[in-house]
């Protein structure tokens, strides 16, 4: 859209003129639908377009020329009542061409500081006064000086009677918060989903319309600190948008914009192998300290679905100090006992870690959002201090002034918890000073929800685990042939891979609950990402050539002797094959010279053992699992997240992982460090 036009000539020429655009916005919710960003005739970002954020400010004098243009984005509403039916609207292909929105229209406004500073000092009394206890003198105190408000303004002449109105909330307003209250440290954050109810290229202008927001308002409030993790998104940003970009690079030097998490995108943590967790912080750190020359320490995964009991070892190995998570609050059945603790990862690691008590990673600093972060704070009594991430997230726009308004006339307010705004790493410190004797949690952080994610788009989870082996492998031959014989290492190439592999771990592709194009989209790319992995493997062993012996050489990137093969080595195969496989009635049976495992018709392992000891492994008349079959390609329905589009294959192909004993020995003979750790302690 091109929108042109003349400022009024009869206004002051101090006067903060603004575009307000409505692109059809639904009044439901804040993010998930129309949504645009706007640009000055020269190209350059001015801000984003959001509902509840549809301001463009305009620096045109009175009578002078407005020239600005807007890029829509018409993404369906796809989450609509939440409650995840089926739709058409998951795939371009069933998506249809119905109009989704209707422009609303475009007006040039002149915003009155002094009203806007009445809408913001009476929001704040009137929630307030909304969750103070109704016997409290305080409320009724409130509620007296906002019907004095009430009877100071004018309808007619609301701009001219504001001020008297703000005089009669003055002291209301000015009344200090209690010695004892809590303090929540308020940062700014805009959960941009990397993809889910939209594809990946959505994202993209997703997250340059939010930052254009954030760049905005923090030249309006000099106090706006905001957070955002996963350098995929500063890269989509960089490469797309390098203005803005160089633009969060000044205010990440100047402190206030944080770039936390230190992942290359807020993954999964339950899927994904452990190598690859530590690429994903690899690549994402690596990142941070390159583009804006810092060190991220704070943890940041707010919506993943639950949290691997590797994952201290593997954040403390890479530099990371502190963890935020807030999903854990949607356990259904048993609440996490604490909100600041220490998490004890599997190998006894810790990781200082906070769940906002506020359990949101969308606040808008609202009276009812801080008495709940005071509310359900655990830690009470031993820490007065809790992190409020604010801001709307997914097409939202992240923080807005209306939210700054508030959390500003919060600082000190009898009734409220004081709102500091500030760094994560701030409130860490802070904390740990608090936290002299902390609750401990050792091992996983289950999420009792979402379980279906196990078990949903197969097909993206077999792309995940077969990329996984493929990136170790070529890495593997690659490096070989570097060091034996001199060859080029393919480092950008397998970054690339890595990158690619890394994005689709993002907690809404590899689990499962995205829309139907963006699990087509991540087939391709997995597809794409074998092509090239197994390009590299065969031009590493290319170069590597031929040994001596006149019989082909076997390339065993396994961490077991094959053949007659050495473990993560070449060499030529023994004469005599060492596996077997035979026909026993209906059943298949697999013979090595250390185990022989045999599948009943269905495919189910009913029996493991090992050779030779003679030990099974298994339970007589037990199948120790399904195996699992690679599934059929059916056409999409758009489901969200729930695997409807996929039919098994039987017997297609077998993969063995899962419920036997280990076949090697007892409990006993596996590290220390690794044995079953007693239930949790406070
Ligand atoms: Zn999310």
């Amino acid at each position: 859209l091109r929108v042109q036009g003349l400022a009024p000539a009869d206004v002051p020429r101090d006067a903060s003129l603004e575009l307000r655009v409505d692109l059809g916005f639904l009044s439901t919710h804040p993010g998930f639908q129309a949504e645009g960003i706007a640009y000055d005739a020269h190209g350059r970002v001015l801000k984003g377009i959001a509902p509840r954020n549809d301001y463009v400010p305009l620096d045109a004098g009175p009578g002078e020329p407005i020239d600005v243009y807007v890029e829509a984005a018409s993404n369906p509403d796809i989450g609509g009542d939440w409650s995840y039916r089926p739709t058409h609207l998951g795939d371009p292909r069933t998506a249809g061409d119905d109009h989704l929105y209707v422009f609303g229209g475009a007006d040039i406004v002149v915003r009155d500081p002094v009203v806007a500073a009445l809408e913001a000092d009476w929001r704040t009394l009137h929630e307030l006064a909304a969750v103070l206890p109704p016997e409290s003198t305080r409320r009724a105190r409130i509620l007296n000086a906002l019907q004095d408000a009430v009877d100071a303004v004018d309808p007619d002449d609301v701009a001219g009677t504001s001020s008297t109105a703000r005089e009669a909330l003055r002291q209301a307003l000015s009344r200090p918060a209690a010695a004892s209250a809590h303090v929540v440290t308020a940062t700014g954050h805009a959960h941009i989903d990397s993809a889910w109810l939209w594809p990946v290229r959505e994202t993209i202008r997703k997250c340059a319309r939010t930052f254009a927001n954030v760049l905005h308002l923090m030249e309006e409030y000099p106090e706006f600190v905001f957070a955002a993790s996963s350098a995929q998104q500063y890269a989509w940003v960089k490469s797309g948008y390098p203005e803005l970009f160089q633009r969060i690079r000044d205010r990440v030097l100047e402190g206030r914009w944080v770039p936390v998490g230190g992942m290359w995108v807020e993954s999964d943590t339950n899927l994904p192998g452990g190598e690859a967790l530590v690429r994903q912080f690899l690549l994402g750190r690596s990142f941070f300290a390159r583009e804006f020359g810092v060190e991220t320490t704070a943890g940041w995964l707010p919506d993943s679905f639950g949290f691997s009991g590797a994952l201290p070892q593997i954040m403390a190995g890479v530099g990371i100090d502190s963890f935020v998570t807030q999903k854990m609050s949607w356990n259904e059945t048993n609440l996490m006992p604490h909100n600041s603790f220490v998490w004890e990862g599997i190998d006894g690691t810790r990781i200082l870690t906070h769940f906002p008590p506020v359990a949101t990673y969308n606040s808008d600093l609202s009276a009812a959002d801080l008495a709940r972060a005071e509310r359900q704070h655990a830690e009470r009594g031993l820490s007065d201090t809790s992190l409020v991430p604010f801001g709307y997230g997914d097409g939202g726009g992240g923080p807005t002034r209306e939210m700054l308004e508030t959390g500003l006339r919060k600082r000190d307010l009898e009734g409220s918890p004081r709102v500091s705004f500030g760094r994560p790493d701030d409130f860490f410190d802070h904390l740990r000073c608090d936290l002299v004797a902390p609750p401990i949690w050792s091992g996983e952080l289950y999420l009792e929800f979402h379980r279906g994610t196990y078990t949903s788009q197969a097909r993206t989870k077999l792309g995940n685990r077969r990329c996984e082996h493929l990136l170790r492998e070529a890495e593997l031959w690659a490096t070989t042939a570097a060091v034996r014989s001199a060859a080029a290492y393919p480092a950008e190439a397998l970054r690339r891979c890595w990158q690619t592999v890394s994005l689709q771990q993002f907690h809404d592709i590899l689990p499962g609950t995205s829309i139907a194009w963006v699990h087509q989209e991540a087939e391709r790319r997995y597809a794409e990402t074998v092509a090239a992995l197994e390009a590299i493997t065969t031009t590493a062993v290319a170069a590597l050539g031929e040994g001596a012996d006149p019989a082909p050489m076997e390339y065993n990137a396994t961490p077991f002797r094959l053949d007659g093969v050495p473990a993560l080595a070449a060499g030529s195969r023994s004469p005599a094959a060492s596996r077997v496989v035979r026909q026993e009635d209906s059943a298949c049976v697999l013979e090595s010279d250390a185990i022989a495992a045999t599948f009943d018709e269905a495919g189910h392992l009913t029996s493991l053992v090992d050779r030779a000891s003679g030990r099974e492994a298994g339970r007589a008349g037990r199948s120790g699992q399904r195996a699992a079959a690679v599934p059929r390609r059916a056409e999409p329905v758009g489901r969200l997240g729930c695997g409807r589009g996929i039919r098994a294959e039987p017997r297609r192909r077998l993969r063995a992982c899962g419920t036997f004993a280990d076949v090697r020995g007892p409990a006993a003979d596996h590290s220390p460090a690794w044995a079953p750790r007693p239930s949790n302690r406070s």
